[in-house]
């Protein structure tokens, strides 16, 4: 449904270009409800506006439902926004002179959908959906801000779009607001929308299908986000930055008992078997690691040998990261927590690599 493709986006200021986008590559399917994370100036917004429309990258391609959004001039633009995408934002945006039900209306009558007649009704519908339709004759501002960011939602569906982006649509609301605007967004995704949201509330984010972290205008790997939680933002696009994707065939050999061991790894696509060797029996498949688990934690704190062999699952092919263990080391040396966590793991990994062998003498 979105396609963004080595996007990179600079701002011109008076002290030389800033790099606000970085190659940013994004793809998010249709009824995928996604969220944005990433610490104030990151490039959050720049991201949302270059999926809008409302700014251009200044190289790469925007895809949206189809459309190349990078090339539309201005008049294509708004139209198709108005059919295509519904946007929110953190302060509403409402019109204070008109009704709530005529700011619904609004982007019907830009975009000439429905019949005029049709408009009110379908604008009552939308209000009852946001459960505000006895305030449908009221002005914005009578409202609270949470009643207001829902007629920002009612007004966002209104000419049905297949995709609804809002910046921090909760960071302007109490918690318990926060919560009923965040259910209104999953009952969307049931009804097949797309849903894209910027959001401050790691909480929340977790709470979305999928998280795209964003840190210094530049995507963090979600596999490498999910497999060293604890680094920093900038620690992970560091991580990001130093992994090499490998791919493999279904059934494929990743690497062999016994070698010599320099890289850790993350499985970014697909599922890797863990092989130990019994003495006088068939090899056994000791583990099944899916995306986000790692290997070759164990060998960078024990011996740099290899203590299993890892194979791609026959089921698909696999994509593992590759950090080499000099980066690791490096990484660790920053991140206690981190350093604990994986070294933890490998302690558990150890215990159980020697038990399998036990099983087997
Ligand atoms: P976020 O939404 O993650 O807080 P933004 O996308 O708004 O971050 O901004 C990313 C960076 O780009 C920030 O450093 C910001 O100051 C800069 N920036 C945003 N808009 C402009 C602009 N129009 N001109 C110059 N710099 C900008
Ligand atoms: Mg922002």
């Amino acid at each position: 449904m979105i396609d963004i493709r080595s996007v990179n986006k600079f701002y011109k200021t008076a002290i030389g270009d800033y790099h606000a986008l970085s190659d940013v590559d994004l793809q998010i399917h249709a009824g995928e409800f996604v969220s944005i994370i990433g610490k104030s100036g990151s490039g959050k917004t720049t991201l949302l506006n270059m999926i809008t429309g409302i700014d251009r990258p200044s190289n790469g391609e925007v895809w949206v439902n189809g459309t190349g959004v990078h090339g539309l001039n201005e008049n294509q633009m708004a139209r198709w926004r108005g059919k295509n995408l519904g946007v929110v934002f953190q302060f509403f945006q409402l019109l204070p002179m008109i009704s709530v039900i005529e700011n619904v209306m609004l982007p019907m009558d830009f975009c000439r959908m429905y019949t005029p007649s049709e408009r009110r009704q379908r604008a009552m519908d939308l209000l009852e959906l946001v459960e505000l339709a006895e305030h449908a004759n009221k002005l914005p501002t009578a409202l609270s801000g949470g009643q207001q960011q829902r007629v920002a939602i009612a007004r966002a569906l209104a000419n049905d779009p297949p995709v609804i982006i809002a910046d921090e649509p909760t960071g302007n609301l109490d918690s318990k607001t926060a919560e009923s605007v965040f259910a209104l967004f999953n009952n969307l995704v049931d009804k097949g929308k797309t849903i894209i949201i910027v959001t401050h509330d790691s909480a929340m984010a977790k709470r979305t299908h999928r998280t795209a972290l964003i840190a210094d205008g530049e995507i963090v790997n979600e596999y490498v986000a999910k497999a060293m939680p604890t680094l920093s933002h900038t620690q992970l696009l560091q991580a990001t930055k130093s992994a090499k994707a490998l791919n493999f065939e279904p059934g494929a050999m990743i690497l062999s008992e016994g070698t010599n061991a320099d890289a850790f790894f993350i499985v970014s696509h697909g599922t890797v078997e863990v092989i130990l060797p019994r003495p006088n029996q068939s090899d056994v498949i000791a583990l099944q690691l899916g995306p986000g688990k790692v290997f070759g934690e164990m060998e960078f704190f024990h011996e740099k040998k290899h203590r299993a062999s890892i194979r791609a699952s026959e089921a698909g092919p696999v994509e593992v990261l590759a950090i080499g263990y000099d980066k690791l080391a490096e990484l660790l040396e920053q991140s206690d927590v981190t350093r604990e966590a994986l070294k933890e793991m490998a302690g558990k990994h150890n215990g159980e690599n020697l038990s399998w062998r036990g099983v087997s003498s």
